[in-house]
């Protein structure tokens, strides 16, 4: 099978952007799609500021960033990807959206071209389904922020291909990452534990059992965790907890993973966290201040 040269990214959010970066860095040729053209450019300004943050930190050679920078190619069209050897979905968490691009790409892109996702919640089976190459679709598991953390959760469904799950594997060591095998399953293996968990801290909230700074800080101080889960969730993204949480409800029917009645109105008014300035913290000031719920 062809070697992996063009690395295709759909999707520069938090995820997407990172996952490019990392490409890039590895040597491949990384093209990312978004919607319109001002997004695309920005996930690259994105990616440009990560990769000067890690040159001034001493992380990285100048060099090296430029030649990473110029293997970086932004679109907004789908029609770019034709000729890429992976496909790295990172879109919003919404099944019916990933379904159209993995649609539209299996009709431009080459048989043997590897189909992964990023997706946190959904089953990578669902998706797989929407093409009609499944044997060579994966999930690909990063996590945020995607330069600095080392896991890859590697995901196999009862219809992927044992040469298209070693490749996968093979790629995601050249990111320099430490891959892990995981099922199929709605949040595979580390969301499965992290969600219910932060879900809960959220209901602890609710409950009166402590302040959201108590909270976080004693979940660091006494755990060793290195940020408390309202910390964390503001870094995810409160939307895409609340999507996670409702896809994995639906997965599994059980209480600890239906998300509670604060997050949902959070998201109403668009207490999405860092990426709008505030969520269980407010980011306008200097420093994170807690946000006042009431409870
Ligand atoms: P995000 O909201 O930061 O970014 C999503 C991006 O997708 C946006 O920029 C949006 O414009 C773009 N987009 C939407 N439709 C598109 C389309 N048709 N073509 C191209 N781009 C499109 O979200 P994120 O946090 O980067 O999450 C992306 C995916 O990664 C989700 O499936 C999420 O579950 C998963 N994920 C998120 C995290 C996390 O910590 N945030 C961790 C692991 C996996």
């Amino acid at each position: 099978m062809a070697e992996i040269r063009k690395v295709a990214v759909v999707g520069a959010g938090l995820m997407g952007s990172g996952i490019a970066e990392v490409a890039a860095k590895a040597g491949y040729e990384t093209w990312v799609r978004e919607v319109n053209t001002e997004l695309a450019e920005k996930g690259r300004t994105n990616i440009q500021r990560s990769l000067d943050r890690a040159v001034e930190r001493g992380r990285l050679p100048a060099e090296h960033r430029d030649e990473a920078l110029a293997r970086i190619h932004t679109t907004a069209s789908l029609d770019e990807l034709g000729d890429a050897d992976i496909v790295i979905e990172a879109i919003t968490e919404n099944l019916e959206l990933k379904n159209e691009i993995f649609r539209t790409l299996d009709s431009i892109c080459r048989p043997e071209t590897i189909f992964a996702s990023n997706t946190s919640s959904l089953t990578i089976a669902e998706m797989a389904a929407a093409t009609t190459r499944p044997d060579r679709m994966v999930g690909l598991h990063f996590f945020n922020p995607v330069p600095v953390m080392k896991l890859v959760e590697v995901v196999r469904t009862i219809a992927t291909g044992e040469e298209t799950y070693r490749r996968a594997l093979d790629f995601a060591r050249s990111l320099g990452k430490e891959p892990i095998e995981a099922k199929d399953t709605s949040g595979f293996i580390v969301n499965r534990l992290l969600v219910p968990y932060m879900l809960d801290a959220i209901r602890a909230l609710e409950n009166g059992l402590g302040t959201i700074e108590d909270i976080d800080k004693g979940m660091v101080l006494g755990t060793g965790y290195p940020m408390g889960p309202f910390t964390l969730s503001d870094f995810v993204g409160n939307d895409t907890l609340f999507r996670i949480a409702e896809i994995m409800f639906d997965e599994f029917r059980e209480t600890r993973f239906a998300p509670p009645p604060l997050l949902r109105r959070m998201i109403s008014m668009g207490y999405a966290g860092r990426k709008t300035g505030k969520g269980f913290y407010d980011y306008s000031g200097d420093k994170p201040v807690p946000v006042d719920f009431g409870f």
